[in-house]
């Protein structure tokens, strides 16, 4: 029986998995400058949090959720996206009652979607998302979309655009909807199945069908900015001023429409145009969702958030041709040519780990050349040799390997000498 990683899933490989968390860490870094703290939910949920809020004419919840029935009879989504239970836990734990609003808090973990994979698409994928709930400030809008931007800007990306629309809110919107079933109704039966049923649950969904995209009804479809009234139209102003205040420049598209129902007024993305991008060219996305915490049984608690997957962030950085940089792995490396060196080789590893340098050995018995040549693969800044001559006069030798000058030092002075050299 040959066993293989499931379809759309992937092993993140020590080769690749450094790169992951030198995302991490910038992830943290730039949360933890703009006040935002990190918050872990359980990678499953009931399923109804999904339908009710992500929206059942979604193709996340039509399509692509991995549902299963426990053992108690309860269904239960592996979860694929990170607002609902975010959201969900802000209720739960009345967060709403915390002195400070907006709550802000970001994720990162692993989401699960029933795709079709194909190049930054996944059906296990991490993605990083922050959200900031209670406030309905269009500056927090701002603030949310640079805080993602800094994230790439840090990472090494320069090849990126912010792309952006308001959804308005819900008298907008409900008087667009009108006047796209008036558009789409009398041609609907040119439609896919999915936007014949879209038509009565969510006609704005149909302008993000995949299937439908050429037909061209859909370029001549009425566009939500003609429908905005004044507050929404107002507050937009407001987020687009706050953005021009920061210098972030950006386009607008009256057609961007979010892929979750639970978006209203401001609604982005921010997409790669590296020549080298596949076609999936969304990095980042993300929106505001005054009704959200309330949908799920909460107070009324404006929000806003995205979601981004670490995955096409790495995927934009190659194809910019821009990767990081990776530290040495070891500080020493301990090289030992007979048994009584090796046991003093064992016991001076176990000082330099507990001094907080990284060190490490050889466990395979092999000869001096092939030990040598590990240090060089683990590009080890400095190797201490030990044989028998070493274990008798209380030494070591000590090669530096960046100017590849060697010098004996004493046992007793070997880890002064080391961290002397490592500052
Ligand atoms: P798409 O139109 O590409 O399917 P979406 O509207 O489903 O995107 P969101 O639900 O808004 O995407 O997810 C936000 C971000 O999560 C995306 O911009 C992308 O970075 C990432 N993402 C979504 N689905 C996947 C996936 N299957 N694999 C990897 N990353 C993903
Ligand atoms: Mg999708």
């Amino acid at each position: 029986m040959n066993f293989k990683v499931p379809r759309g899933t992937q092993d993140i490989l020590p080769s690749e998995s450094w790169k992951w968390q030198q995302v991490e860490s910038i992830i943290r870094e730039v949360c933890d400058m703009y006040r935002y703290k990190e918050i872990r939910t359980p990678i499953f949920e009931q399923t109804e949090l999904f339908q009710r809020t992500v929206g059942d004419t979604t193709d996340i919840v039509t399509k692509e959720m991995y549902t299963f029935t426990d053992r108690g009879d309860r269904s239960m989504t592996l979860r694929p996206e990170g607002t609902a239970p975010v959201v969900r836990s802000f209720v739960e734990n009345k967060m709403f009652g915390y002195p400070d609003q907006p709550v802000k808090l970001y994720y990162q973990g692993p989401m699960f979607r029933y795709e079709r994979q194909q190049a930054g698409r996944y059906r296990q994928f991490v993605q990083f998302g922050v959200e900031a709930i209670g406030s309905a400030d269009p500056a927090i809008d701002a603030e949310v979309i640079s805080l993602a931007m800094e994230v790439y800007k840090r990472a090494g990306l320069t090849d990126i655009k912010l792309v952006l629309n308001s959804l308005g809110d819900s008298e907008s919107r409900n008087a667009h909807r009108e006047a796209l079933v008036t558009h789409f109704s009398p041609h609907i039966g040119e439609f896919c199945k999915d936007c014949q049923s879209r038509l009565e649950k969510n006609p704005l969904r149909i302008l993000d069908c995949k299937v439908d995209r050429e037909h061209p009804l859909m370029a001549s479809a009425p566009s939500l900015t003609d429908y905005l009234n004044e507050s929404s139209t107002a507050y937009f102003e407001q987020v687009k001023s706050y953005l021009e205040e920061i210098g972030i420049p950006y386009e607008l598209d009256p057609n961007l429409v979010r892929g979750l129902d639970y978006y209203n007024h401001t609604a982005f993305e921010i997409m790669s145009t590296s020549k080298g991008f596949g076609a999936i060219t969304t990095l980042c996305g993300g929106g505001r969702y005054n009704g959200l915490a309330e949908e799920i049984g909460g107070p009324s608690a404006p929000g806003i958030g995205y979601g981004m997957s670490i995955e096409r962030l790495l995927l934009a950085l190659e194809a910019e041709g821009k990767s990081f940089m990776q530290d040495p792995e070891l500080d020493v490396y301990i090289v030992t040519l007979e048994q009584a060196a090796r046991r003093k080789g064992f016991k001076l590893l176990n000082e330099l780990r507990k001094a907080g340098i990284r060190a490490d050995m050889d466990y395979m018995d092999r000869k001096m050349k092939a030990q040598m040549k590990s240090a060089d693969r683990f590009n080890a800044k400095s190797v201490i040799v030990i044989g028998e001559d070493e274990v008798n006069d209380q030494v070591v030798q000590l090669k530096n390997m960046g100017d590849g000058s060697q010098q004996k030092v004493s046992d007793a002075a070997i880890i002064e000498t080391i961290k002397e050299q490592l500052k």
